[in-house]
C-alpha cells in the first residue's frame, strides 16, 4: 500500500528555493507501534482510515513507510532564545507534505523525532515517548477550549531507546498545522539579505494564510498588522485559561497565529502572575504576565524583518514599523478586559470593570487561590476547597460583583451562559498529566486515553470530571523540561 489514508499533498513550500529548506527522507525506525491515533481529527481533515490496519497505521506515522506524493523536508529557520539570536531550523521533525482535505484548506503533516537533518547540530533528532504524549494531551486540550493551536494526530513508539538523563523510550508525533511558518523563518531569510527570498516568503504567506491582503498596496505593513491582531488574540486566549507557553522564543511563534510548540508548556493552578515552570527560564522571561511584553517583543523581530519591504527609505520603513508595534498594548489591554468581563459575566462597559477584575486577581494572587475554579466556583459550581471563598474579603467583592452583574441591559440568566464559554471547567492539571504519563511509560494507556477524553469537553458539566478539577495537594513547586 503506498497511499494509506488517502492523502492528498500539495506541497507549496517544498517547492520554494533550497535555501528555504533541506529535502530529507525521515529516518526509518526499528519497529514503530501506534500508541495514539486522533480519529476525529483524521476525519475532520478527511482522512479515511477505515481500511486500514494498525500495522500500516505504524509504518505510516513513523516514516517507515511514505505515502505517495509526499516530499519530505526539513525547514530552515533562526530564532532568538531566551533573547539571543541563533540559526537553528527543524533539527528533529520533517515535514511530510501539505495535505488539502476536500474544502482545500492546507494542512502541514509533520513528524517531530524522525531522525536528524541539517539542522541538528549536536541533538540526534529524536524525541521521548513522555514529551510527545504530553504535546498531543496539552496540544487538544488548547484545541477544545476554542484556542489556536497545532494538533496532534498520531504518536508511534520507534522500537527504539533515546538517551537522555535516562534511557527514554522513543517516539514520533504527527503534528498537523496550518503552516509551520515562524517569525524565526522570515528571520532566517531576512539574515540572507536577498530580497527576492524575502518577497517570495512574504508571498507565500500571504497566499496561504491571508489572502484577502493580496491586493493590499503594501503587503509587508498589512502583514504586520494582520500577525499583530492574531498575536493579541492568541496571547489573550492565554490568559483566559492561565496557560503558559513557557519557552516563547521568536522560532516558537506562529506567523498563522496558533499556538505552537509545546515543550515546557504547563497551566497555572495557584493564581500568581510570576508562575514559571520551565526548569531553564530562571530569570522568568517567560512568566505568566510577561507573555504579553513577549508576544510584543517578538513582534518586534518580526517587523524588523520585514524592514526592507515596508519602504525603500529605511528610516520611513522603521517609524512605519514602531508606530504598529506600539498599536500593541491599547489593543491588547482592550481585548484582555475584554476576556476578563466575559470570564466574569458581564456585559456592557462600566467605568469600574477593571477595579472589579483586578480586585479579585488580587485576592486570588494573596490568598492563593486556584486561577480556573475560582471562576468555576463563581458559576456555582460545586468545588471542594470552599474555605477560600468563605473569605470576607472575597464576600465583600461578591457583593460587589452581583451589584455590576444587576448593570447588565439583558436577562439574568446570559450572564451565566457567557462565563460559561469562557471558562473551562477542567484543564490539564499538571499531577494528572504526570500520572498518566507515568502510567504510559509503563505502557498502560488507558489512563492517558481517560484523560484526553475528559479534556475534550472542559466546558461542559459531567460527573466524571470531579477528580480532574483538583489542584495538585504536593507542596513541591511544578517543574517541567524542554523535552529535546
Ligand atoms: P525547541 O526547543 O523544540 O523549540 O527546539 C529548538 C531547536 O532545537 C530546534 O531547531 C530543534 O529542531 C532543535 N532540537 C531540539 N531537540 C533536538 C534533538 N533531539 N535533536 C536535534 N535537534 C533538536
Ligand atoms: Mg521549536
Amino acid at each position: 500500500m503506498k497511499n494509506g489514508l488517502n492523502w492528498n499533498f500539495d506541497n507549496s513550500y517544498s517547492r520554494l528555493p533550497d535555501s528555504f529548506k533541506e529535502t530529507i527522507d525521515p529516518v526509518k525506525v526499528k519497529k514503530p507501534e501506534l500508541v495514539l491515533f486522533n480519529k476525529d481529527l483524521a476525519k475532520n481533515i478527511d482522512l479515511d482510515f477505515s481500511n486500514i490496519k494498525n500495522e500500516e497505521l505504524s509504518a505510516l506515522f513513523s516514516g517507515n513507510l511514505l505515502p505517495k506524493n509526499s516530499n519530505s523536508i526539513a525547514q530552515a529557520y533562526a530564532g532568538h532564545q531566551f533573547g539571543h539570536f541563533t540559526m537553528l531550523g527543524d533539527g528533529r521533525a520533517v515535514l511530510i507534505g501539505e495535505h488539502l482535505s476536500k474544502n482545500k484548506k492546507r494542512y502541514d503533516i509533520q513528524f517531530k523525532g524522525s531522525g536528524k537533518t541539517a539542522f541538528s547540530r549536536n541533538g540526534d533528532g529524536r524525541a521521548a515517548l513522555g514529551p510527545m504524549l504530553r504535546e498531543y494531551i496539552i496540544s487538544e486540550s488548547m484545541h477544545h477550549l476554542n484556542i489556536p493551536t497545532t494538533r496532534s494526530l498520531a504518536v508511534v513508539k520507534t522500537g527504539e531507546s533515546v538517551m537522555r538523563d535516562t534511557e527514554l523510550i522513543g517516539a514520533i508525533l504527527t503534528r498537523v498545522a496550518s503552516s509551520h511558518i515562524r517569525v524565526g523563518t522570515f528571520q532566517y531569510i531576512a539574515a540572507r539579505k536577498n530580497e527576492d527570498e524575502l518577497k517570495m516568503l512574504l508571498d507565500h504567506v500571504i497566499k496561504r494564510h491571508y489572502p484577502n491582503i493580496d491586493k493590499a498596496k503594501n503587503k509587508s505593513i498589512e502583514i504586520l498588522k494582520i500577525v499583530l491582531e492574531k498575536q493579541v488574540d492568541l496571547v489573550v486566549h492565554w490568559m483566559r485559561v492561565g496557560f503558559i507557553h513557557g519557552v516563547m522564543n521568536t522560532d516558537n511563534m506562529s506567523i498563522s497565529g496558533e499556538t505552537i510548540d509545546y515543550g515546557p508548556c504547563a497551566f497555572m493552578d495557584v493564581y500568581d502572575p510570576k508562575t514559571v515552570f520551565s526548569s531553564i527560564d530562571r530569570t522568568g522571561r517567560y512568566a505568566y504576565c510577561n507573555q504579553p511584553i513577549i508576544t510584543k517583543w517578538n513582534l518586534a523581530r518580526f517587523a524588523e524583518c520585514l524592514i526592507p519591504l515596508i519602504d525603500k527609505d529605511q528610516n520611513n520603513a522603521i517609524k512605519i514599523a514602531t508606530e504598529i508595534i506600539n498599536s500593541f498594548e491599547n489593543k491588547y489591554e482592550e481585548k484582555w478586559l475584554n476576556m476578563m468581563r466575559d470570564k466574569l459575566g458581564l456585559f456592557g462597559d462600566e467605568k469600574n470593570d477593571q477595579s472589579l477584575i483586578l480586585d479579585l486577581l488580587t485576592w486570588m494572587h494573596e490568598v492563593k487561590a486556584d486561577y480556573t475554579n475560582t471562576f468555576c466556583y463563581l458559576m456555582g459550581e460545586k468545588i471542594e476547597l470552599k474555605k477560600y471563598y468563605e473569605d470576607k474579603r472575597f464576600l465583600n467583592w461578591m457583593e460587589r460583583w452581583k451589584n455590576r452583574l444587576k448593570l447588565n441591559k439583558n436577562s439574568s440568566e446570559k450572564y451565566l451562559q457567557l462565563m460559561k464559554s469562557v471558562n473551562p471547567l477542567v484543564i490539564p492539571r499538571n499531577h494528572k498529566v504526570e500520572e498518566v504519563l507515568d502510567s504510559a511509560n509503563q505502557n498502560n494507556f488507558q489512563p492517558l486515553t481517560k484523560l484526553i477524553e475528559i479534556l475534550s469537553k472542559p466546558y461542559l458539566q459531567n460527573q466524571k470530571i470531579i477528580e480532574y478539577q483538583l489542584p495538585s495537594n504536593q507542596k513541591e513547586k511544578y517543574q517541567t523540561f524542554c523535552g529535546t
